[in-house]
């Protein structure tokens, strides 16, 4: 490889992912070049086809927020003068949680607006970086391996739309943040390196997703969030988003999807385990139809146990791992692993760096790690869910953390430290301290 190919990165989507790790890689390389197969309109917070879960509620919560802001300084103010909203959960909120309703506890924030909002925003400050070159309308189809087929040298794509041929693009590093469609185990294969494992729970959770006029007067919460349990697991949210708008997403498990139908909406919003989710949607004013999502089940593909690892290659975002979305935690996930990808690379050169590919997917793959505990282990629960069933040590979990949850209603103390770990600021472990066993054994489940 040319040294001034070596001095370029390449990345496989401008999803959240994509666009944050193009601006951790634009510190060490010379060019940064991210290629997604959508078209932008113009700097425009729009839907596009390539990232379809955009029309249903996207919360980001604290360590996200505060991940961003370290990579982007000042993204959050610019996100808020846009319409973004910050909520302290569950201060700000109604919320049901599978035990009880939350009151009077503190908690942590997260942020609500558009996933298409967000992504625009980052896009603005990321395309203003002289370095990085994002290149819409391509769609990248495979790896170009290097001559002694130890290293990932570069792709191969095609613009969208033409009858032009594939062509090469050369890199000394190529990030895949394809998301939830990606074929990089596919790519990997045809290179020669083994097809890597993939843990999947999937609780076969629906989402139906519409938009609201928010009303004048909200009632005196900012957001709603009724949850289902193995009991009833049917759920929803209300989140406000930017242009005076409400978020709505019904949720709902194995046999009780949410329709998407305009006759059977509100039914399903009445028949959640409290009316309060549907008297606020009785006078607010629909501003669109319904849309569903389906797949949403968690998925590891366990790129950093490959026995062989090429050279200048990385998986991050979802083409990595990707969550059972109504935990919220992808794109807080997206955003600490665009923090690795910085601290792995500062001080040093394209070549080492593309060295160090095996490395860098350790690294960034522990990241998924507590979300990965969280929703697995909430998963589970529910006895459709399929995949590995919880054994006696996962079921005592499940009943202490059924305990925490509920003292978290009332227990001021609980509560912090249960957001701490929800919003990602703590490690799952926190739960087991003994000031919190000790309240939590206070409680019956
Ligand atoms: C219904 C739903 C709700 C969610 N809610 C939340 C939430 O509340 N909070 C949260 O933090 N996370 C949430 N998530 C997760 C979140 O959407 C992702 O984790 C996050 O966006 C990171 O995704 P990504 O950038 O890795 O992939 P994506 O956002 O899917 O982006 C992948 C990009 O790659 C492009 N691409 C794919 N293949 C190619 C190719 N071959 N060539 C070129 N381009 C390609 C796609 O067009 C797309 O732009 C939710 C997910 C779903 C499904």
């Amino acid at each position: 490889m040319t040294a001034d190919a070596m001095g370029n990165a390449v990345v496989v989507g401008a999803g959240v992912s994509g666009l944050l790790a193009a601006h951790a890689l634009a510190r060490r390389f010379d060019r940064v070049t991210v290629i997604e197969r959508d078209e932008f309109t113009d700097g425009e917070a729009a839907f596009r086809a390539g990232v379809p879960q955009s029309r249903h509620v996207h919360v980001l919560w604290s360590r996200g927020v505060a991940a961003l802001n370290a990579l982007l300084p000042g993204v959050v103010t610019d996100l808020e003068a846009a319409g973004a909203v910050v909520i302290e959960a569950p201060e700000q909120m109604r919320w049901l949680s599978p035990a009880q309703w939350f009151t009077g506890v503190p908690g942590s924030h997260y942020l609500s607006a558009s996933r298409e909002l967000l992504e625009s925003t980052l896009r603005r400050r990321i395309a203003d970086r002289s370095t990085i070159t994002i290149m819409a309308r391509h769609e990248v189809t495979g790896l170009v391996p290097a001559r002694d087929a130890g290293a990932v040298a570069g792709v191969r794509l095609r613009e969208r739309g033409t009858d032009e041929e594939e062509f090469t693009l050369h890199a000394g590093l190529v990030v895949v943040a394809a998301g939830r469609s990606s074929r990089t185990a596919d790519w990997l294969h045809r290179l020669g390196y083994a097809t890597p494992t993939t843990d999947r729970f999937d609780a076969h959770l629906g989402y139906s997703s519409r938009y609201y006029r928010r009303p004048a007067a909200e009632g005196g919460w900012k957001a709603m969030y009724v949850q289902g349990n193995p009991d009833l697991p049917r759920g929803g949210v209300i989140v406000p988003i930017e242009g005076g708008r409400w978020l709505v997403t019904l949720i709902g498990q194995g046999e009780h999807q949410p329709p998407i139908e305009e006759k059977d909406w509100l039914a399903f919003a009445s028949s959640l385990r409290s009316d309060e989710l549907s008297e606020a949607l009785t006078d607010a004013e629909p501003l669109s139809d319904a849309v569903a999502f389906r797949a949403t089940a968690n998925e590891w593909t366990h790129f950093e146990r490959a026995k062989r690892w090429p050279r200048g290659f990385l998986v991050v975002g979802d083409a990595l791992c990707r969550f059972n979305p109504v935990y919220g935690h992808g794109m807080t996930v997206a955003s600490l692993q665009a923090q690795v990808i910085a601290d792995q690379i500062s001080a040093r050169e394209p070549v080492e760096i593309a060295a160090r590919a095996r490395e860098m997917q350790k690294a960034v793959a522990k990241c998924p790690q507590a979300a990965w505990m969280i929703a697995t282990g909430e998963d589970s629960r529910y006895p459709g869910t399929d995949g590995p069933k919880p054994g006696r040590l996962g079921k005592m979990q499940q009943d202490y953390m059924s305990r925490v949850l509920s003292a978290a209603n009332t227990d001021p103390v609980v509560s912090e430290a249960f957001f701490a770990v929800l919003s990602l600021n703590r490690r799952p472990e926190t739960l087991l301290k003994p000031r919190i066993a000790l309240r939590a054994s206070r409680r019956r489940t």
